[in-house]
């Protein structure tokens, strides 16, 4: 088996960039064997390696293993409440006066679930991308703080 490779030479590695395994030309050999290379589809050049780092794999994977978490929460408190029928969701609004636990279709988030009450015109929802706050009861608040009308 011939080892020996030279600069100008077709090799496959992983490229950092387009994170594939790609063909690349050998850009520059230390000890006989490629230091530097260039990806023959981005044209960047990068250090040789065979195959993504470790470092690089554990800082993709942990980001999407907290969001898959917080999926299957979400998915198990949406399944508990519905049942997977969100016919009775009701569409959010800032004047909508919502209860804990009732499923609801906002506009922007999707259906999510309130979590808690915080206060009459605050409460947390649990999205499909995590829990926000939203506001409530914002009309009959502001007509029980407006005495002109
Ligand atoms: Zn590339």
């Amino acid at each position: 088996m011939n080892s020996n490779y030279t600069t100008g030479e077709y090799i496959e590695s992983w490229c950092t960039k387009c994170e594939l395994e790609l063909g690349h030309t050998i850009i520059a050999m230390v000890d006989n064997l490629p230091k530097r290379v260039k990806c023959n589809t981005c044209s960047g050049e990068h250090n040789y390696r065979t195959n993504p780092s470790e470092k690089s794999r554990t800082k993709s994977k942990s980001p999407s293993r907290k969001a898959k978490a917080q999926e299957i929460n979400y998915n198990e408190h949406i399944s508990r409440l519905t049942g997977g029928d969100f016919s009775n969701a009701r569409k959010y609004s800032i004047n909508g006066n919502f209860e804990k636990d009732e499923v609801i279709d906002h506009s922007q988030f999707g259906i999510g679930i309130v979590l808690s009450i915080i206060k009459i015109s605050k409460m947390e929802i649990l999205f499909k991308d995590g829990p926000k706050l939203l506001i409530q009861n914002r009309e009959a608040l502001a007509g029980a703080n407006d005495n002109t009308l």
